[in-house]
């Protein structure tokens, strides 16, 4: 089974607002065996989410949706559910009593735009929101299964954990990420290194993804168990880490501070750091790790040429005739 996820709203398609729910969920699907085939994000538009919708429970076996079950008059997914279903929306007379209670027990009044968070595509199932007044909604269309959840992040990730997670199918296994970080070459040396191990197809998969000089290398593993997938993650690994040598700094989501430092402390060394351009970024990466102070003495951040040859000694010959870059 594949998963398709669609994040639904205005500020996610023009980009004010950054689409963390999508990710959560990729991530969170992983871990269940199901991988993500798309991510889709479509604006706050009753026939695109339709179509949205559509297409995916074409393309996909599950699918899962975020945002636009607000009361508002822009939140539109469930009304573009009903015609992506072509059925009408119904009122759900137990969401309803739900959403007054919501309302009573915080000694507020329900105004009448709430109501058609009790509506729902006639045919589908509410989803219980422990935080916030929208339930979610559980449909099916097609051969796919499609759950629809709040906006609101917290809300969100507390639906899908108590409700969607405990109604999807076991995925086929578990799937194990790893992270090796690189310094020190570029992407494309790294990866003509490990052509063969990115092969499409293989598993584990391997890809590389470039940021700030950090070159990390990813390790996506599939195996029908926990173990399983853990045995091939360290296989390949290894592999990496024999081919690249020293260009790997660490694993997981290890900083080139934290690397640096773990070499300081293996070979009983310290450290003084002298920057110009850097402003001091060196030393505020280095001085980031707790329990820097075994190994760092401190820097000295000299931007003038002036404090260059006061402080560091560099000869005004040589700025001279080079200039300070
Ligand atoms: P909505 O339920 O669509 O009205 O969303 C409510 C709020 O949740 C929005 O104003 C956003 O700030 C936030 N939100 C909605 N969708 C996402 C998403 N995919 N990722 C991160 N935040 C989101
Ligand atoms: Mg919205």
């Amino acid at each position: 089974m594949d998963a398709l996820i669609i994040a639904i709203g205005d500020e996610l398609a023009n980009g004010v607002t950054v689409d963390t729910n999508s990710a959560y969920l990729a991530r969170a699907l992983a871990e269940r065996g199901i991988p993500t085939t798309a991510h889709w994000t479509v604006r706050d538009e009753q026939p695109a989410i339709a179509e949205a919708i559509r297409r995916a429970a074409d393309a996909a076996g599950l699918v899962l949706i975020t945002g636009g079950l607000g009361p508002t008059a822009d939140d539109l997914t469930r009304q573009a559910l009903a015609e992506a279903m072509d059925v009408e929306l119904v009122l759900d007379r137990r969401c309803l009593a739900d959403l007054e209670e919501f309302f009573s027990r915080r000694s507020r009044e329900m105004i009448p735009a709430n109501r058609v968070q009790a509506m729902l595509p006639r045919g589908a199932e509410p989803l219980a929101n422990a935080l916030g007044t929208a339930p979610g909604i559980a449909a099916r269309l097609g051969r796919a299964d499609i759950f629809v959840m709040p906006g609101v992040p917290e809300e969100m990730r507390e639906m899908y954990r108590q409700t969607v997670l405990p109604r999807l199918p076991d995925g086929e296994g578990v799937i194990v990420h790893r992270l090796l970080p690189t310094f020190g070459a570029g992407e494309s040396d790294i990866a003509a290194q490990i052509t063969d191990l990115m092969a499409r197809g293989r598993n584990p998969a391997v890809g590389t993804t470039a940021s700030a000089g950090v070159v990390t290398v990813r390790i996506v593993a599939r195996g029908a168990t926990g173990p399983e997938a853990e045995t091939l993650t360290a296989q390949t690994a290894d592999e990496i880490r024999r081919r690249l040598g020293e260009l790997v700094v660490g694993q997981g989501s290890a900083t080139l501070g934290e690397a640096v430092g773990l070499l300081l402390r293996r070979r009983g060394e310290t450290l003084t750091t002298a920057e110009s351009c850097t402003g001091g970024l060196i030393g505020e990466m280095i001085t980031d790790i707790p329990g820097a102070s075994e190994y760092y003495r401190g820097g000295v951040v000299a931007y003038s040429n002036e404090l260059k040859r006061q402080l560091l000694g560099v000869p005004k010959e040589l700025l001279a005739g080079h200039g300070a870059v």
